[in-house]
């Protein structure tokens, strides 16, 4: 069993759908060097680590305070709970809802691609919908179609419906990953930011066997 690193998981996912960019950086010239490339808003992330948002390893900045700020909050929540980071992600900021994509590997049925609505409770809502991979873009419509929270894709009290037909594609793609890399054990994107245009990988976790 192989887990690739964050970095890894969307270099790879990189080639099939839209990835957010992204950038290791090891010190704060790096970062700054970094950001004048990317244009604010900003995420900042501890590298290498699991579950940052419980840690405290995710900040947003919108400008070069906040930036200072968040790097100096994430060095000294990496030395107070002595967390192994392995540097500085910057990425860049995507708007949108957060949806869950992943793909799993059963013994009896093989791979099987999932989607679902993400975001903060999505332990709680656990609304996701299964097809065994690969699907065409039928059958992603129709796994859309099954979330019980589809209404926040496709418009909500005035919000602007987003680009479902970007992520049934994205779906698509995903489901024939493992024709290509049968060695995929488990596949998570948590999440895909999907908004009224685009629509991007933001977080990644790929294991391999
Ligand atoms: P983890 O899952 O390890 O806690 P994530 O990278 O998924 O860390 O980030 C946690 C949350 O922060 C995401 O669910 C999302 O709400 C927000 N977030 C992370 N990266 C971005 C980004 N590039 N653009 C917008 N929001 C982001
Ligand atoms: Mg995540």
């Amino acid at each position: 069993m192989r887990v690739l690193t964050e970095y890894e998981a969307m270099q790879f996912l990189g080639r099939h759908v839209p990835v957010a960019r992204i950038v290791v950086c090891k010190n704060s010239a790096e970062v700054v060097r970094c950001v004048k490339r990317f244009r604010f808003p900003v995420v900042l992330k501890l590298a290498g680590v699991l579950h940052k948002t419980d840690v405290g390893g995710v900040k947003v900045a919108r400008n070069y305070l906040e930036l200072r700020n968040g790097y100096t909050k994430l060095m000294k929540t990496a030395r107070s709970k002595k967390i192994r980071q392995k540097g500085i992600v910057v990425q860049e900021f995507v708007k949108g809802t957060e949806v869950i994509i992943g793909i799993k590997r059963d013994a009896a049925f093989g791979h099987a691609v999932m989607v679902g609505i993400g975001g903060i409770h999505v332990e709680l809502l656990r609304d996701v919908s299964f097809r065994v991979c690969p699907i065409t873009g039928k059958d992603a419509a129709s796994m859309v179609d099954e979330l019980r929270m589809k209404q926040l894709l496709f418009g909500f009290r005035g919000s602007r419906p987003a680009n479902v037909k970007l992520l049934t594609s994205v779906l698509v793609k995903v489901s024939r990953l493992p024709l290509r890399r049968r060695d995929i054990e488990e596949l998570d994107i948590n999440p895909f930011m999907l908004n009224d245009k685009t629509g991007k990988v933001v977080d990644a976790r790929i294991v391999l066997r």
